[in-house]
């Protein structure tokens, strides 16, 4: 019998998607048209949102948004050190600083009390460093990450944002869908918080729901929403759906120095299909994860991803966390060893502290992140995807027991 290998991922795509972009190819019309705009009524509907512009990344979304809400040079951004790259980096087009924030140790979720804490000290440098040459801060913006699809406390996070004059950009590029507070209906309610506040999800390849590469920027606020959609394509006054339709005309206005950040109708072809089976693959991945906990939880080697009560999790990720003093071996090494046993792993992330970038530009301290500096050595996410079959489940299931019984200290 063939070794069997279970990848880290594999995007589910049906007939309705491939049917749908041959469709698409065949009408003569590939960019940013009529299935963009079907994708963004119906995405918007979906999260209970009034604005949703498509875009052609998460990456591209976030910073549509921190320029939207009108980010300056030298202004301050909280932003988790738990995250991926692209959550840091868009501020940074903008001049903006990033002021990183530890996690909460159960979901690695953005500590709101490291928050306050990085916040104080942001805006004490004034008036005595002043002094000194150095700047107070104006922080303006709080960017959460729901990590691998558990949703912060939005409660608590909107009362943060309010009580410090918060604009809040959520980076939610794995919790589609995903909910804070389980409702009756099955809408994926919309976090709206409030006027100045932008959610951002990702339609990436191996994202919850994927168009290859994607992204959608979804906001309650007509003006932000405009602003972005202008600046996703050059600053154009009318888009090019709009110039090349029958009824458009040729002529456009350029009113400001927009970014190429459209997405196609082969992409939104995709999406549009990913967007109805969004939930049914949630609930595959769901199932997936019962199948973990069930079969890994007497585990004295590892402790599994903690069930937060009362929201909707998107199970994005599956991360187990390494009981390291019961290990021989560390993680990195068990990696490989899942890696040789037809396993595919990952891990998210590296904390932003610990990349040479941040830590050379802005002199970041690993003591100041302790949660994410010892939680990141302990983390592995298991592969979990729809469409995962169930030989696959079970085999991550014993290769996992296997390395937990051969490396047991
Ligand atoms: C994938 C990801 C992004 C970027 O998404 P793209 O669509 O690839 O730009 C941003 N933030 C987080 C947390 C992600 O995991």
């Amino acid at each position: 019998m063939p070794k069997l290998h279970v990848p880290f991922f594999r995007p589910s795509l049906k007939d309705d998607e491939i049917n749908e972009v041959v469709a698409t190819l065949r009408s003569g019309w590939l960019t940013s048209g009529p299935k963009v705009q079907r994708f963004e009524k119906e995405f918007a509907s979906a999260v209970g949102a009034t604005n949703a512009v498509a875009v052609n990344s998460a990456t591209a979304a976030l910073h549509l948004a921190v320029e939207a809400l009108g980010l300056l040079p030298g202004q301050g951004v909280l932003v988790p050190t738990m995250t991926f790259a692209a959550t840091a980096e868009v501020l940074r087009y903008q001049g903006g600083v990033p002021i990183l924030v530890d996690c909460d140790p159960i979901t690695l979720n953005m500590d709101l009390k490291d928050a306050a804490r990085k916040l104080r000290r942001a805006k004490g440098r004034s008036p005595k460093s002043e002094v000194r040459g150095q700047k107070a801060m104006k922080v303006v913006v709080i960017m959460p990450v729901n990590v691998g699809g558990v949703m912060m406390d939005l409660d608590r996070l909107k009362r943060f944002a309010k009580e410090n004059g918060l604009w809040i950009v959520e980076d939610a590029a794995h919790a589609f869908p995903a909910s804070w507070r389980k409702t009756k209906t099955a809408s994926w309610h919309h976090r709206s918080n409030g006027s100045k506040s932008v959610t951002c999800y990702s339609f990436y390849a191996n994202k919850p729901i994927t168009t290859g590469e994607g992204g959608m920027a979804v906001t309650n606020n007509a003006k932000l929403a405009h602003r972005m959609k202008l600046m996703s394509l050059h600053g154009l006054s009318r888009d090019a759906w709009g110039r090349y339709a029958e009824n458009g005309s040729w002529d456009y206005k350029i009113v400001a120095p927009g970014f190429k950040y459209n997405l196609t109708d082969i992409a939104a072809a995709i999406g549009v299909h990913q967007l109805n089976r969004a939930e049914a693959m949630r609930r595959q991945r769901q199932l997936i994860a019962k199948r973990y906990i069930l079969a890994l939880s007497d585990l004295n080697q590892i402790a599994l991803p903690a069930l937060e009560g009362n929201r909707k999790l998107s199970w994005h990720l599956f991360p187990i966390r390494l009981r390291l003093n019961r290990l021989k071996i560390n993680r990195d090494e068990f990696i490989d060893e899942m890696k040789r046993g037809g396993v595919g792993c990952s891990v998210h992330w590296r904390p932003l502290h610990l990349h040479p970038y941040y830590k050379k530009t802005f002199g970041y301290h690993a003591r100041d992140f302790p949660i994410a500096t010892t939680e990141w050595k302990r983390l592995v996410s298991l592969p979990i995807f729809p469409g995962m079959h169930h030989e696959e489940i079970q085999h991550v299931i014993n290769t996992v027991k296997r390395m937990c019984a051969r490396y047991a200290r």
